[in-house]
């Protein structure tokens, strides 16, 4: 029988089957091992970006030899103090009471950093806050219905045939742009005041190529920081003190740049597309801050009135702000694709004892409800998990670390595991990852 050609495998074959052929072959780069998985099924079609989004998302970008990635002049661009943990802040001013008053803040140190703690006991299946996003990202699949005029440009809610749905006012333009934005209703159109204008084609054409760029290649962090800088621009015209608190919160968030997290010794060698890196930032640049064309400039110069000060520009727009503002997005994205101003102060835990939820599916699909697993008793630490929980404990431990937090030290690693740094670096996965669960943060690789 002559082999059938053209043959797509399911994603679950094809993860299978790249876990498989990664655990043989630990040092091989993705044309490589993509090459291979051709040559083992020859009757598979897969295409290389296919394989190398797999291998992303399972953190399985291995490379044996680092220095062959990375040319010489990045490597005198890698500073010699490397930051070994994402640090984070306390959010200067920030009251939490408008979510809930059953936790707090707490900063634990320089390495840890913050947190939250109960301040009272919550019972397992407690709703202990709902939040609504700060900047959201949607899943592609969602960001193609809110492109389709299908589901709401805000909050991502699925718009039904709803009456009161409502379209971006500037939808109907001459520029040749049409804006497909709609939105739930009044709240949420005027809601996405704060991010929408900077990101509509009508009002500002030169995001489009930003966006699309961000669409083609999923890269979700992209997108987040698009819409991040969208709402610090947009604040910052339009409410002084919003735009203060906006500034601070952002700039606590843990960060790791690209850069340092690429270099970490846990890496092994990522194979980063620097490239990649390049062309988002250069779209980045001309979506906020210089246009390539005339007309488009004079559009943004319409939004942007007040002039930016130049340590505010200089955190936003050169390349090593636009890594950092990468790598905040990739640290604390959601995994519905959302920022939240509380849940961001969630540390990891392999045993969470919490978990996130969208539970408003039919009003505000991006609002998030955080609910206790398990009892909790006062002074307790809340943590959701990062890593899919049901890996075995060398493989966690792996994959916290690519993440720059060190050797994962929560009570079930110490109970499992062999506490050596060593093992954990070497794991490699050789068991079916299946599919992530859904309070898993989102974002191995760049996605
Ligand atoms: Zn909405
Ligand atoms: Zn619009
Ligand atoms: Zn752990």
């Amino acid at each position: 029988m002559s082999p059938t050609t053209n043959l797509s495998p399911s994603e679950d074959e094809l993860r299978r089957a790249l876990i498989a052929l990664r655990a043989d072959n630990p040092s091989l780069g993705i044309a490589k091992l993509h090459a291979l998985l051709l040559s083992t099924h020859s009757a598979w079609a897969v295409s290389e970006k296919r394989t190398r989004k797999i291998l992303q998302n399972e953190g399985l970008v291995l490379t044996s030899n680092r220095s062959t990635t990375r040319s010489t002049s990045d490597q005198s661009a890698a500073s010699t103090d490397v930051k070994k943990f994402p640090l984070s802040a306390l959010v200067e001013g920030l009251d939490i009471s408008k979510w809930t008053s059953k936790i707090e803040v707490k900063y634990f140190d320089k390495i840890k950093g913050k947190g939250l703690v109960a301040k009272e006991k919550l019972s397992q299946g407690e709703v202990i806050w709902k939040e609504d996003h700060f900047v959201l990202a949607p899943e592609w699949e969602i960001y193609d219905l809110q492109k389709s005029s299908l589901a709401c440009s805000f909050c991502s809610t699925p718009l039904q045939d709803s009456p009161i749905a409502i379209s971006c006012p500037s939808s109907a333009s001459s520029t040749g742009h049409t804006c497909p934005a709609r939105f739930c209703n009044r709240l949420c159109l005027s809601r996405s005041g704060r991010t929408h204008p900077l990101l509509c084609p009508s009002q500002n054409p030169a995001s489009v190529p930003l966006l699309r760029f961000a669409r083609r290649t999923e890269w979700m962090a992209l997108h987040a920081l698009a819409q991040c800088t969208a709402r610090l621009l947009l604040t910052y015209q339009q409410d002084e003190s919003a735009w203060e608190s906006d500034w601070k919160f952002v700039r606590s968030l843990a960060q790791l740049g690209m850069e340092e997290r690429a270099k970490d010794e846990w890496m092994n060698g990522v194979e980063v597309d620097r490239e990649t890196w390049k062309k988002g930032h250069q779209l980045f640049l001309q979506a906020f801050q210089e246009p390539a064309a005339a007309p488009e400039k004079k559009k943004l110069a319409r939004l942007l009135k007040k002039p930016l000060g130049k340590e505010i520009a200089d955190a936003l727009f050169p390349y090593e702000s636009f890594l950092l503002g990468l790598g905040r997005m990739n640290l604390n994205i959601e995994a519905h694709g959302g920022i939240y101003v509380l849940h961001s102060h969630l540390n990891h835990s392999c045993s969470p004892n919490v978990a996130i939820r969208h539970l408003d599916q039919r009003t505000a699909l991006s609002r998030i409800t955080v609910i206790a697993k398990q009892d909790i008793q006062p002074g307790e630490e809340l943590c959701i998990t990062y890593v899919n929980p049901d890996l075995p404990v060398d493989l966690r431990r792996r994959q916290i670390m690519e993440w720059g937090f060190g050797l994962c030290q929560c009570p079930r690693c110490i109970a499992e595991g062999s506490d050596s740094p060593d093992k954990a670096q070497k794991a490699v996965p050789t068991l079916d990852l299946g599919d992530l669960e859904s309070e898993l943060k989102a974002g191995l690789g760049m996605l």
